[in-house]
């Protein structure tokens, strides 16, 4: 999509904090972390939420890689927090799918 955020930081025509990238899948940090391991995953084709329907194919890849960067970050061992937000009252703010990967400190439940 022309002027999606993530698909040109996927295309790497915007710059990111790489942490992980296959021929499907790409994976960076948040530009604005909100704890010590805080990575964005995602799909480099263009999907817009979870809601969208072509989503479904591709959640099972997407949570291995996480699940490969949580013990590559070692927040496997003391626990981590998987987020995905959809529409408005999520805060979602960037229209392409995105988990969040978050981890390193204790993290409040439940979230606001
Ligand atoms: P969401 O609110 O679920 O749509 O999350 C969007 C996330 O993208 C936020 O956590 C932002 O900090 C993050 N973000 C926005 N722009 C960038 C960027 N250029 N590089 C890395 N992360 C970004
Ligand atoms: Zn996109």
């Amino acid at each position: 999509m022309a002027d999606c955020l993530f698909c040109k930081i996927s295309k790497k025509e915007i710059p990111s904090s790489v942490v992980y990238e296959d021929d499907n899948i790409f994976a960076f940090n948040d530009i604005n972390p909100k704890a010590p391991t805080h990575i964005l995953v995602i799909p480099k084709k263009h999907i817009s939420s979870v809601a969208d329907k072509e989503a479904a194919a591709v959640v099972s890849d997407l949570f291995a890689v996480m699940k490969k960067l949580a013990e590559e970050k070692g927040i496997d061992k003391t626990g981590y927090r998987i987020i995905v937000n959809h529409g408005r009252d999520s805060g979602q703010a960037v229209a392409h799918l995105h988990f969040h990967l978050l981890g390193g400190r204790p993290l409040k439940w439940p979230p606001g």
